[in-house]
């Protein structure tokens, strides 16, 4: 099958000998016409790396707090706290909704919210004693590098301090949101009063020096160019080289719904679903000597097209996101159960397993 594909393109040819891809390369492979061939390679790169089981986490998914003094262009999430919809949990409400996660099977909880201007670290700090008194084996992946950079400007501590005391409260791994796209040309005009990519990424390298491994997270589908996609799966790659502290790289597709971006019709359509295998495809092979797995979010890609994007590159199913709260604002479904997603792997002929956080895993069907 490889025999057949060598000689269309330089990059690919490259990609099929295992040697790390660069900008020029990427782009070339953004710009080739063969969708199938890409993928094909993308697939017996997966296939190398990982065999053909597709995992996915039973996991619940848990917003704090909808309040966030950020307001970035495309979220459809965040209130200023004066709307009725506004609302922040309690510790002890977060606990009962983990407590109900838990008995429905969930393996981990992943905890994000907005920039909440009020809230100071001993919330948070609480909030993971709680829940390890109650549930200790539960994966608590919790907070976005974005969000502890915040944290750190509104309380005053070193990044490295409140990292350091969410470990020591709890804090077990870390979700990969924030990243969005790091290129600044695009980061300006989609995110207001967030981190910047280079910020995002030394946050993260410092959880990864404290041993706290994270996902990795990149927003595409709404004004970017493809270098931009290209570039910031090279800056994953560096860091993954220094660090190894990366577990997945989950790109996820913008959700168009009651964004700024949408109202001010600076994109007025969600990008095509050639477009999603392309970036899939071209994550599996810019990362494929430093990076095993590529998520792919059903919630976001509909799971037709996830089932699709499974064999062009991915090998992950994310999980099954019991509740999610930012995608549902966007006006996506969100609830599915490990049962149906297994389904979904073994209708493309594939091997469904159970992960935990770590992709170590848990069961087979
Ligand atoms: S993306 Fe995050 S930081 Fe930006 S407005 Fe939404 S909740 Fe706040």
């Amino acid at each position: 099958m490889l025999e057949q594909l060598v000689g269309e393109s330089q990059a690919l040819d490259r990609a099929i000998a295992g040697e790390e891809l660069s900008l020029k390369d990427g782009m070339e492979l953004m710009n080739f016409e063969n969708l199938h061939m890409l993928g094909a390679v993308a697939d017996i790169t997966r296939k190398k790396l990982v065999g053909d089981a597709v995992t996915f986490a039973a996991s619940y998914y848990m917003n704090y707090t909808n309040v966030c003094a950020a307001s970035c262009q495309m979220c459809a999430f965040y209130r200023k706290g004066h709307e009725d919809d506004a609302y922040t949990l309690t510790p002890e409400q977060i606990e009962k909704r983990v407590s109900m996660a838990k008995e429905m099977g969930a393996t981990e909880v992943h905890i994000v919210g907005g920039f909440h201007p009020k809230l100071q670290l001993d919330y948070y700090e609480e909030m993971m004693r709680i829940i390890k008194k109650n549930h200790p084996h539960l994966n608590i992946k919790a907070f976005t590098a974005a969000e502890i950079f915040y944290l750190s400007k509104l309380t005053k501590n070193s990044v490295k301090e409140i990292l350091s005391r969410f470990k020591e409260a709890g804090l077990d791994s870390m979700p990969g949101g924030g990243a969005e796209l790091f290129h600044p040309d695009i980061r300006n005009k989609i995110v207001r009063g967030k981190c910047t990519g280079q910020e995002w990424l030394d946050t993260i390298e410092q959880a990864h020096n404290l041993g706290i491994k994270t996902n990795a997270t990149m927003l595409y589908g709404h004004i970017e160019k493809p270098e931009h996609v290209i570039d910031h799966l090279i800056k994953i790659r560096e860091l993954q080289k220094k660090t190894g502290g990366f577990i997945t790289l989950i790109p996820l597709k913008f959700s168009l719904d009651n964004t700024e971006l949408e109202q001010e019709k600076q994109v007025t359509h969600e990008c095509s679903s050639v477009y999603d295998l392309q970036v899939i495809a071209l994550s599996r092979l810019m990362l494929a000597n430093v990076l095993n797995n590529i998520s792919v979010y059903w919630v976001a890609y509909g799971k037709k097209l996830a089932q699709v994007a499974l064999s062009n590159g991915g090998n992950d199913l994310v999980g099954t996101a019991f509740s999610e709260e930012i995608y549902r604002a966007a006006g996506k479904p969100t609830n599915s159960s490990v049962l149906d997603l297994a389904n979904m792997v073994r209708e493309v002929g594939k091997k469904p397993a159970q992960r935990d956080t770590f992709f170590n895993i848990l069961k087979t069907f």
